[in-house]
């Protein structure tokens, strides 16, 4: 029994120690769980950071040269694990969009455009060993055949140029910007401008094989190819280089900041803080690298706007916003220029307004003062007319008597012979005949006096001259009996047009008349003809009245046309004032001079020839 009891207990004891031995591992591990701090717990289970690095040598050579960041933040920050992963730089902006990486380490230009899209934010600039300073750091070096005859940056117009492409800070926009800036447009004044990509070894080897006359790649990347052996010594040549003192490679660009590790908008503030912390203590690698406080990208920020590209693309678009952007200083200038242009065009406007108001208003008071002188010479030459009628009176009566007694007297004759009984009717149809010649006579006179009498505004029109002249005279003539006229305008002559009112032609003439038949009288002459000469000139008929009478005292000439000058007794002294003013109303003058081969005066005047319709 005892065996098999021991057995059975053998037995029963080899069933239970792999629980006893589960009970004892779980509650080990609880009261390791319980003992230990957490982070000790969760380093065997490391929170994963990943580090999104721009692969511009190859996916090949990111793990190689960057594995000193990741093995030194694995180092210094336990609890994380770091971990590498290239892009090229669509992809690398990629996963910066999507949030999957959590900082990024990029050129310095793409960091720029991902600061404007992204709000990377930089925490640290890498220093490398041919580094003038983190600012000063990275340039593009134009790559020629050393015995290409090829000098300055100009001499690649026509050329045939390698690039990485257009969004490839050394490899393309740093040379694009010096190229741009002496003038040349890498666009459109090379041959061919090729963009080849990565790697840019492959570049270098295409000038060196001939392939290409130039290549644009980062600086130091032909120093670091000859060292390598990648490249013969002396086969190519920097093109145009530009003297930096302390910097180690050549470059045809100026230089510009390093690049930059950057957080992006996700990264946790703690951990960005430990990597910046991490990274700034981190001592040089055996190759030189380290890294300093980030530098400033201003400068870069600056070259993307020149060239146009990466967050200023959209000025090369002519869109509404693009021209804004770009030109809102100029366009903020123009529409101030366009309101005081505006404001200056409404106020001319209303000065303009303002002043054809005063002007048209002064020319209606000017018409009224017009409309009123010319009431008033009206109402004057009615008056002078009167005054010369009333100064015929007398003479027009007995010119008015004559008739009238012939009248009478062949009336008597004809009556006696009726009441004698001698009806022959010859002699009493000569006696009516001679009644009725004499009645008309006396008609014709009354007929002018009472045209000349009455009251009406002047009113010019084509009239013959030498007709209303002579119903002048003739009316002067009639009145005055024994003075004698002696007019002879010419039996050739034809009708003498000017546009004037007879009117006052007559009114002048009569005057002029009248002064003469005076001034006669006064010298004891009333019986010497009074001679009315009429002359045509070009352009003007002159009439002149010439007496021999008193004349006049040089004193007395000098006011002859001045109103109310008069010498006469009953005198208004209006006469030759009205007359020189209808005269020179009708654009002719009126003028007297003494005369020279004898006693008195020659008073005449002038009208302008009508001229003959269609006549300018
Ligand atoms: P009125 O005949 O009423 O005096 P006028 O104006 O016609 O007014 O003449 C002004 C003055 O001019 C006359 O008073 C006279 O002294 C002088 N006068 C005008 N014509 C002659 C003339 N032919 N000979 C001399 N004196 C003249």
């Amino acid at each position: 029994m005892q065996p098999i009891q021991a057995a059975t207990k053998t037995k029963h004891m080899s069933l239970l120690r792999p629980l006893y031995r589960l009970g004892i591992t779980v509650m080990g591990a609880l009261l390791l769980l319980w003992l230990l701090p957490a982070s000790q717990i969760f380093a065997s289970n490391p929170t994963p950071v990943r580090i999104g690095v721009l692969a511009y040598k190859g996916a090949d050579a990111i793990q190689d040269d960057w594995s000193y960041v990741r093995n030194w933040l694995a180092a210094a920050i336990p609890g994380y694990r770091f971990i590498l992963l290239d892009f090229n730089q669509a992809g690398l902006t990629r996963a910066v969009h999507d949030r999957s990486i959590d900082f990024v380490i990029t050129n310095s230009g793409h960091y720029v455009a991902l600061e404007h899209s992204d709000g990377a934010s930089r925490i640290a600039t890498i220093v490398s060993p041919w580094a003038l300073s983190p600012r000063q750091s990275i340039g593009s070096a134009i790559v020629v055949r050393n015995a290409a005859p090829l000098q300055k940056l100009a001499d690649l117009i026509g050329k045939h140029v390698l690039a990485v492409n257009l969004d490839a800070f050394g490899g393309y926009q740093l040379a694009a910007r010096e190229l741009r800036e002496i003038g040349v447009d890498p666009e459109q004044d090379f041959a061919k401008l090729e963009f080849s990509g990565f790697p840019l070894q492959n570049m270098v080897q295409a000038v060196v094989a001939g392939r290409a006359d130039a290549a644009i790649v980062r600086t130091c990347m032909l120093e670091q190819m000859v060292a390598r052996g990648e490249v013969e010594a002396g086969a190519l040549r920097v093109l145009a280089p530009i003297a930096v003192p302390g910097f180690q490679c050549q470059t045809s660009s100026r230089l510009y900041p390093d690049w930059p590790i950057a957080a992006l908008r996700h990264t946790s503030a703690q951990l960005s803080k430990q990597v910046t912390i991490a990274l700034l203590r981190m001592p040089a690698t055996a190759d030189g690298y380290s890294w300093a406080v980030p530098a400033d990208y201003q400068v870069v920020d600056e070259l993307f706007r020149e060239l146009k590209v990466g967050p200023y693309t959209y000025l090369r678009q002519w869109t509404f916003e693009g021209l804004l952007r770009l030109y809102w200083g100029w366009l903020l200038l123009i529409l101030a220029v366009l309101v005081v242009w505006a404001v200056h065009t409404v106020r001319v406007e209303y000065l303009v307004s303002q002043r054809t108001r005063d002007l048209r208003h002064a020319q209606e008071q000017q018409r009224r003062m017009a409309e009123q002188a010319r009431l008033h010479q009206a109402t004057l030459d009615h008056t002078a007319r009167l005054a010369i009628l009333g100064e015929m009176a007398s003479a027009i009566a007995h010119e008015l008597n004559q008739p009238l007694a012939a009248i009478a007297n062949f009336a008597r004759g004809m009556a006696r012979r009726i009441a004698a009984g001698r009806l022959e009717p010859a002699p009493l149809l000569d006696g009516t005949s001679e009644i009725v010649t004499q009645s008309e006579r006396a008609a014709s006179i009354i007929r002018n006096i009472r045209a000349f009498a009455q009251k009406k505004t002047s009113e010019q029109k084509s009239v013959d001259l030498l007709a209303v002249l002579g119903e002048a005279i003739a009316l002067f003539a009639g009145a005055h009996p024994d003075a004698g006229v002696l007019w002879q305008p010419g039996a050739a002559l034809g009708p003498a047009r000017v546009m004037a009112d007879p009117l006052q032609i007559q009114q002048v003439m009569l005057n002029l008349l009248k002064n003469a038949l005076d001034a006669q009288h006064s010298a004891g002459h009333a019986d010497a003809a009074i001679e009315v000469q009429f002359r045509t000139d070009a352009s003007s008929y002159w009439i002149t009245v010439r007496d021999c009478g008193c004349g006049l005292a040089p004193e007395q000439f000098a006011r002859l046309f001045e109103p109310f000058f008069t010498t006469k007794p009953e005198g208004l002294g209006l006469g030759l004032s009205l007359s020189k003013g209808i005269i020179e109303s009708l654009g002719g003058m009126l003028s007297a001079e003494a005369n020279v081969d004898g006693a008195g005066l020659s008073v005449g005047f002038s009208l302008p020839q009508e001229k003959p319709s269609g006549a300018i």
